[in-house]
């Protein structure tokens, strides 16, 4: 390994490798809860808006970096409509090749080494191994249950010099929501201190109580903060890749010069069919919201009388669930699998407090949960 780069010995070592290898061997029969990749098609008429836009010649060109124009306007429009929110299309949006690539190319722009940088702690692992690669001073907010895994605002106020915090609520894995309020008080204290936020909205659809709100809703925030939005978990297009961000537009044009030396933006027929999803099938995730809801219904109780503790989720498809007599993570779910053949995500995946934590993931059909549930019995 000596001949290649020193930043990529700087990476964590890949924590859910015991468990790929293990599943490889169980490959039969196996009830894989451990991953958030949706299962459900995408809608009919999204895919035939696809095919339409492949016989256009002009579509197999080089997109615009920013992406097409049209289709930051049916952005701009549908963010409008679900959160009263206007954005610039020109300058406070840009279409990005799945929301990960912006997570990425977002830090890189905006961190320099020995800059502050804030995070929470379980946390989506892109938004601490990009800065680790940077070489930020890497701070961690823990998510804990006393506080319905919201960080503790005081915790945020001792830290100094904070150039960018990153948060994402809805959260994957807490679940943990954020209202408004919340928002407000992390907006003041970015406008106090003078630090920039980025917060993940991708689970913005996925929801079974009050929708989930938009930190640009916050009166101010568009100087300070930004927003990431996918069509992976809204749409189930995770596979064609394809999300935006919005918000500030001094942090999204940091974005863009790292982003221009590294892609060329998302095919334009994907972007086309984008366009279609959210003008046209804008209630399309409500299905799924039915679906998912019908899912943590009849597998949340089980778990329960399988003695794990579990709050019902305001948001996103998984469950958090606490186990038993503080056994740990990694243990619990390799016992899972070698007995019952069945895959959840250990929670110290994504950070040290996730530790005595499982992520279960509703991507897997009621026949398959119904299995599951007969197997924990
Ligand atoms: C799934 C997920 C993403 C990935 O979104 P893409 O748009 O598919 O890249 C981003 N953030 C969080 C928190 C996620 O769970």
């Amino acid at each position: 390994m000596e001949a290649f780069a020193k930043r990529i010995t700087l990476l964590p070592p890949y924590l859910f490798k015991k468990l790929d290898d293990l599943k490889k061997e169980f490959k039969e029969g196996l009830i894989d809860f451990g991953e958030g990749n949706p299962d459900l098609p995408p809608s009919k008429n999204i895919i035939k808006a696809f095919k339409k836009a492949l016989n256009k010649l002009e579509n197999h060109r080089y997109p615009k970096y920013r992406g097409e124009l049209e289709l930051r306007e049916a952005i701009s429009e549908w963010y409008y409509q679900r959160f009263g929110v206007k954005l610039n299309p020109e300058k406070e949006i840009a279409v990005l090749i799945g929301s990960k690539e912006g997570v990425a190319h977002l830090i890189w722009g905006v961190c320099d080494k020995e800059d502050v940088y804030v995070t929470t702690d379980p946390i989506f692992p892109p938004y601490l191994n990009n800065p680790l690669l940077v070489g930020a001073k890497i701070f961690t907010l823990p998510l804990k249950e006393e506080n319905n895994f919201l960080p503790d605002l005081d915790d945020l106020k001792k830290i100094r010099k904070i150039k960018l915090l990153t948060i994402n609520f809805p959260n994957n894995p807490t679940t943990a929501f954020a209202n408004l309020d919340f928002y407000k008080d992390l907006v003041s204290l970015a406008q106090k201190y003078g630090f920039f936020i980025c917060n993940d909205n991708v689970y913005s659809e996925i929801y079974f109580e009050e929708p989930p709100p938009s930190i640009l809703q916050v009166k101010g925030a568009k100087e300070f903060c930004c927003e990431f939005h996918s069509f992976s978990k809204s749409f189930n297009l995770c596979g064609w890749r394809l999300g935006f961000i919005c918000g500030n537009k001094n942090l999204i044009n940091a974005m863009m010069r790292i982003k221009e030396n590294v892609d060329t933006g998302p095919f334009k027929a994907i972007q086309e069919a984008g366009i279609y999803a959210l003008k046209y099938e804008y209630n399309f995730p409500e299905k799924l919201r039915r679906i998912y809801l019908k899912r943590q219904n009849l597998l949340l109780p089980a778990l329960l009388e399988y003695g794990l503790e579990i709050k019902k989720p305001k948001a996103t498809f998984y469950l958090w669930a606490k186990l038993p007599k503080r056994e740990k993570s990694l243990k619990f779910a390799l016992k899972l699998l070698r007995e019952k053949k069945i895959l959840v995500a250990p929670g110290t995946g994504f950070g040290k407090y996730g530790e005595g934590y499982i992520r279960v993931s509703l991507t897997v059909n009621e026949k398959l949960i119904k299995e599951a549930i007969s197997r924990l019995k």
